[in-house]
Order: C-alpha cells, then sequence, then structure tokens
C-alpha cells in the first residue's frame, strides 16, 4: 500500500483511546502512562514508515490493524522499557551483584512492603498509649533474640550505620585501627574516609600484613575512644599474616575502658559451611565474643533490604538513638517492613528460603538440571544459527562477602553465528529484559546458580525474539 495512505490510516489518540485493547492496560497503568506508551506506539510506526523505502515491514496497514499494533507495542513498553529503572535478568553466577541491586526479596517482604507503603501505619506510634512511638521498636525485638544483643538500630546503609556509630561515639576522640584494614569497600566506602567524616582521629598501628595485640596496646591514651575492627569482606590477605582476635581486643578494650567495635560487612546470620563456604563470622557469633557494637549490611548475606543494622549495647544503641545524625540517616518504612519480615525467615528457620541463601546453596544437582533446559531451549530455536553448551563454572558470592571463595556451579555457553563474545553480551543487554551474562576465557557464559526457572523461560524467550 501506499506509504503517505498508510501514514493517513494512522488511528488518532483519542479513536486508540476508545480501543477495546485499553481497557486491560487501564487496570494497571495510570491514564497518562498508556497516553504516553501510545505516542510512543505511535510514533515508532510513523518512523518506520518513513525511513523505509517499501513501507511497514510486516502486518495490517488499515486503521484496526494499526491499532492493535500500537496497543500491543505500548502495552510492551510499559511491561519492558517505559521506566529507566528496571528489571534485569542476573546471569552472572553472583548472588550479591551490588550493581544488579544486591539482595532480591523474598515474596512476603514484597507484600509487606505494598501493605506498609499503600497506606498508613504505626511506623512512628505506640498503638496502647496512642501518642508518638519510635520507628526502631519494629525491629528492636526480634534483632535482640536472633543476635543476642541488648538493643538495636537500623539506618540506610552499612556504610551509614559506621558512619553514625563513629560520630555518636567517638567523634573529637581517638579510634585505633590496624593498617591491614584501611580499606576501601567498593563504591567509594573508605574505611579512614568515613572515620575522618565521623571527627574522630584515625590511629593507624601495625603493618598491611601484621599486626599485634600490643601494637593496639600500645597507642592507647587518655583520649582513644574505641577500638575498631573492620571484617576484611572484599579482600583477603594471604600469607605472613598476623592479626589480634576479637576476644583478645575486647578484654583489651575493657581494661581500658574503651568500646569494641566491629564493623561485619556482610552479616552472615547463619554458618554456611556446611555447604561449602569458608567460615563467616556471624553476628550472633561476633555479639558473643563482645563486641560492644556490631554493624553490618541488610542486603548482603543477611538477603534484605538496603540497610545498615547496628546492634550491640543498650547504653551505646540509646547514645546512637540519640545523636541528630541518626535522624538524617534513618530507615524508611518500605525498607522497616522488608526488613522485619526477612528476619522473621531467620526466627522461623525459613531462611532457606530466602532468595540470597537459596542462591548460595542451590545444590549442584538442580543447577545442572537447570543448565541442561536452557541449553536445549536454546538449541531448540538457535538451530543453525548458533550453538549453546553446558559449562563448568564457578560462581562468586560478591557484594563484599566470602571474598576469593569461589563455588562450582553451571553455566551455558551461548556462541551466535558472525557474533563475537562481547557482540552477545551486548546484544543481550539490550533484550527486554536486559540478559547480563558474562566473558570468560573468550565465551559468552550465563550462570544458572542466580537464574530462576521463570528467568530460565524468559532468556530462552527474549533469544528466541532477537536471532
Ligand atoms: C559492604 C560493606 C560496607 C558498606 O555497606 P553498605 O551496606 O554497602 O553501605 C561497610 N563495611 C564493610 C566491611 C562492608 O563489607
Amino acid at each position: 500500500m501506499d506509504k503517505n495512505q498508510v501514514l493517513r490510516n494512522l488511528p488518532k489518540m483519542s479513536v486508540l483511546l476508545e480501543h477495546d485493547g485499553i481497557k486491560e492496560l487501564e487496570k494497571t497503568y495510570p491514564y497518562g502512562f498508556i497516553k504516553a506508551a501510545l505516542n510512543f506506539g505511535v510514533n515508532t510506526i510513523r518512523d518506520e514508515l518513513l525511513t523505509s523505502k517499501t513501507g511497514l515491514s510486516e502486518g495490517r496497514t488499515d486503521e484496526e490493524g494499526l491499532a492493535n499494533r500500537i496497543i500491543t507495542m505500548a502495552n510492551e513498553f510499559l511491561a519492558d522499557s517505559f521506566y529507566n529503572l528496571r528489571p534485569v535478568i542476573n546471569a552472572t553466577g553472583i548472588v550479591i551483584h551490588t550493581n544488579l541491586g544486591r539482595a532480591p526479596l523474598p515474596p512476603e517482604a514484597l507484600r509487606r512492603i505494598v501493605q506498609i507503603s499503600g497506606g498508613y501505619s504505626n511506623l512512628e506510634y505506640d498503638l496502647n498509649e496512642g501518642k508518638r512511638g519510635e520507628r526502631y521498636t519494629h525491629i528492636g525485638d526480634i534483632l535482640r533474640e536472633l543476635t543476642g544483643a541488648q538493643d538495636a538500630i537500623a539506618v540506610n546503609n552499612n556504610a551509614a550505620a559506621v558512619l553514625l556509630s563513629l560520630t555518636a561515639l567517638a567523634r573529637g576522640r581517638e579510634v585505633i585501627i590496624s593498617r591491614g584494614e584501611m580499606v576501601e569497600i567498593g563504591g567509594s566506602f573508605r574505611i579512614p574516609e568515613v572515620l575522618s567524616q565521623s571527627g574522630a582521629k584515625l590511629v593507624e598501628v601495625g603493618t598491611t600484613n601484621r599486626t599485634h595485640l600490643k601494637d593496639y596496646e600500645n597507642a592507647i591514651n587518655d583520649d582513644t575512644a574505641l577500638i575498631l575492627k573492620v571484617h576484611p569482606s572484599n579482600y583477603k590477605i594471604a600469607g605472613f599474616t598476623c592479626e589480634a582476635d576479637d576476644t583478645e581486643l575486647k578484654e583489651l578494650a575493657e581494661k581500658h575502658n574503651l568500646i569494641f567495635m566491629k564493623d561485619l560487612g556482610s552479616g552472615a546470620m547463619v554458618d554456611l559451611t556446611p555447604f561449602g563456604y569458608p567460615a563467616e563470622p556471624t553476628v550472633t557469633g561476633t555479639v558473643k565474643t563482645g563486641a560492644d557494637i556490631v554493624t553490618f549490611s541488610g542486603d548482603k548475606l543477611l538477603g534484605g533490604p538496603q540497610a545498615g543494622i547496628i546492634v550491640g549495647d543498650e547504653k551505646l544503641i540509646t547514645k546512637i538513638k540519640s545523636h541528630p545524625l541518626t535522624r538524617a540517616l534513618r530507615i524508611d518504612k518500605l525498607t522497616l517492613a522488608a526488613l522485619e519480615t526477612v528476619l522473621w525467615y531467620y526466627k522461623t528457620n525459613q531462611w532457606q528460603d530466602i532468595p540470597v541463601n537459596k542462591m548460595l546453596i542451590k545444590p549442584i544437582e538442580e543447577m545442572k538440571n537447570d543448565a541442561k533446559i536452557l541449553a536445549e531451549g536454546l538449541s531448540a530455536i538457535l538451530l543453525q544459527k548458533g550453538e549453546a553448551q553446558i559449562v563448568d563454572d564457578v560462581s562468586e558470592a560478591g557484594g563484599g562477602s566470602m571474598p576469593a571463595h569461589e563455588m562450582p556451579s553451571k553455566a551455558v555457553s551461548l556462541c551466535l553465528k558472525d557474533y563475537t563474545p562481547r557482540q552477545i553480551f551486548a546484544k543481550l543487554r539490550s533484550g527486554s529484559p536486559p540478559i547480563i551474562g558474562r566473558i570468560k576465557k573468550d565465551n559468552f557464559l550465563m550462570d544458572v546458580r542466580t537464574l530462576s526457572k521463570e528467568e530460565i523461560g524468559k532468556i530462552i524467550e527474549t533469544v528466541g525474539k532477537m536471532v
């Protein structure tokens, strides 16, 4: 059909908005969003017409045919790429991937976020007394019970937890830390810089590989407020090393009336050694050794929302709660709802159902099976256009947890005719949804450790549409 005739057949917005197909969309999306998406559809078709010599490459070109096509496009646009922030498929095998949003939340936490944020709640309201309450009470009891600590508070993230603790407890005074722990923990969180922001004076002791108890002891003076120990969560110093352990440091701190604080970072609640992982200090174990203050992330090994949790001595936590900086770093209600829920998974011994844990302990048999489904599904749609093969792989916990430890996993390597691995990597990133894999030894790999059954199906469907 003549191009100009097709252009004249493009339905008007008023016609599109009256179309039956819109009713379905209105159940999910605000009216204005649907209009914006329809505009996108109309413009896309118009551009295709104007730039091609032969008119539209496929489909009907009468008004009804074009309307259907625009509505389908609007639907896909709203579902996949209307927003800037959108879901991706993590096929990297890295479970706690900071750039991909760290911990996916369990379904009950999502339901709670919807429930709490869709209306009003007792966030800061004491239902018994009928007056102002405190937002931190909602996680106080459960954290006390789970960790054995006297009290707890949660803030925006662990960087905030460390900054706040140091500010409230050591501002204007000295903090002793080993040179082996003067580290940067991704995303520009540097221990020395956080310390200087807190207004505490940094006193470095020991050397990069070896710090002894007496190094700490020699540095103590009347200005010392706190001994800080940072858990090496994203690096490992190996070989000729030595460090003072928590028990010794706690004793030393106690003797001199100092605070012993431990920044755990990853925040393991359970021991994963039965599943083949290296021993990580757990929060409970750290509290037990006597750390006065323990800080850790909500969205690393805990598997919850972004948060920084501080547990420890009641008097110190009270001091932190009343510091003005706490107000600036406070946790919001969505996070609080999700955090409380995730903590309940631990309390009821359902921790294996938290997605991060589920992926970390995914049995190799299950991964073999998943890799088979993915490889066979891809092979069936690729035919002569490429190849998909199951390969042995190793994956990491990631997100600054259990550094340098690689767990055996299974992956599917994907080759496409006329594409380099880099080009496949880029092509799949442009999918709807984007699929993030990785390149290893000149192979494009998708590791099934971090993929659900549903995502495996989506990958096959998405790749099918692209090749
Ligand atoms: C990850 C980490 C932090 C920063 O925590 P965020 O929750 O990302 O702010 C601080 N300290 C240690 C030891 C960490 O591993």
